[in-house]
């Protein structure tokens, strides 16, 4: 009845909502609060209250027309207040012209990829990823090209992303920080990979794109540098959202932003604005849209990410599990104690603690917590983890 891909795409793509749902099955039989759940990246945090007062303006001075169409890339001002964060953020003078407000990342991600991608071109990856850029790509028509990063760090591999490009490439999508491993990239590496591309592109004779999806910018450690890839690649696109650094996942907020350097970025811009309105999402929300406008410099409180992400490093690692120490996001992506990780993930259930096993993000052999959850959660499950260790013989 559904279409055979989709079909297909059901059973294939189903790892998180497939724990999500033995989950459930296990909290009925042991309760709320005997089951560690790990496998959602949704924040249990609540946004700044910054949010709330800007929330409360909006109500109590409504403005005649603030519910009608826009104008399909979004608010002036918005884009606007969005630009100028840019420009601090880098060396570039970014304008409102090179923003479009979307509907979060994934539908800035969308817009990107149906505004570059002719049929059958490639877009390069970097394994553990995103699971949906596959589904995204494959929505324009594109074809994804995964490349495995340093299987000790995850940083880029720029060698086999240089062998991996091709008279199809098209793009290449990094993500730093990393969902799943929370590792950063450094700016040298990004300078790298900006020298790489353009060569590879003069080589080629076509526009490579790189696009960094960052909507965990805002969720660093240790006053940890987020270098703009504005300064490092010239055919540059930033797509990001507020749905983890303002704590808004369900209000579908975020923007992509072209290089005022990229080739031809008025064309890019004025089919990018195209493609909002044509993928039917015509504009992000507005309401919202107002909201985040005052918003740009405020973020959740990133010192309780960090002390969830010691709690759970500490208490892993002291208990033999290998892993880097992740810089940013909310997730942690240890190496699977048995070689096979699906295998890992169902003893780790029978401890009532749910995980992602690496296969889901095209890396076996690792597995995925996500510790954006309530800290007394957290706390709660460090003696099922110390049981898991016990049983595995790791101590
Ligand atoms: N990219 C990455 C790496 C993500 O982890 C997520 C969400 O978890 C997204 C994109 C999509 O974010 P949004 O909610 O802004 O669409």
């Amino acid at each position: 009845m559904i279409a055979d891909k989709i079909q297909k795409y059901l059973g294939k793509a189903s790892w998180i909502r497939k724990m999500f749902e033995e989950g459930a099955a296990l909290r009925k039989i042991h309760g709320e609060k005997n089951v560690y759940d790990f496998t959602l990246g949704n924040p249990a945090v609540e946004p700044p209250e910054a949010f709330h007062r800007e929330l409360r303006k909006i109500a109590e001075h409504p403005e005649a027309g603030m519910h009608r169409y826009m104008s399909n890339a979004g608010y002036e001002e918005t884009r606007r207040a969005v630009a100028e964060v840019l420009s601090e953020r880098s060396s570039k003078t970014v304008g409102a012209g090179h923003v479009i407000m979307t509907c979060g990342a994934g539908g800035a991600l969308n817009v990107v990829l149906k505004t570059i991608l002719n049929p059958g071109e490639e877009i390069i990856i970097l394994s553990p990823y995103f699971v949906e850029y596959n589904f995204y790509i494959d929505n324009h028509g594109g074809i994804p090209c995964p490349v495995a990063t340093d299987p000790e760090t995850f940083q880029p591999d720029l060698a086999a992303i240089e062998a991996a490009i091709s008279s199809k490439t098209r793009a290449l999508i990094i993500n730093s920080p990393n969902n799943p491993t929370g590792v950063v990239y450094p700016r040298a590496t990004l300078e790298k990979l900006g020298k790489l591309v353009s060569r590879k592109e003069q080589e080629l004779g076509r526009t490579i794109f790189v696009i960094s999806d960052e909507p965990y910018a805002g969720i660093v450690y240790d006053w940890l540098e987020i270098p703009s890839l504005f300064d490092c690649v010239r055919n540059a696109v930033i797509v990001t959202s507020h749905s983890k650094d303002l704590a808004l996942p369900g209000e579908r907020i975020g923007y992509l932003a072209a290089s005022p350097e990229m080739e031809d970025v008025g064309k890019f811009m004025e089919g990018a604005v195209f493609c909002n309105r044509i993928l039917g999402f015509v504009n992000a929300p507005a309401l919202i849209q107002r909201l985040v406008t005052g918003l740009q410099h405020e973020s959740v409180d990133i010192g309780e990410y960090q002390e969830k992400r010691d709690i759970l490093y500490n208490h892993l690692t002291g208990l033999g599990f290998r892993m880097v120490k992740p810089d940013g996001a909310f997730y942690l992506f240890p190496r699977s104690p048995l070689e096979d990780d699906v295998e890992f993930v169902k003893a780790a259930q029978q401890h009532r603690i749910l995980l992602v096993p690496g296969t889901g993000f095209g890396a076996p052999g690792y597995f995925r917590i996500a510790y954006c959850m309530e800290k007394e959660m957290i706390e709660r499950s460090l003696p099922a983890w110390e049981d898991l260790a016990r049983n595995l013989s790791l101590i």
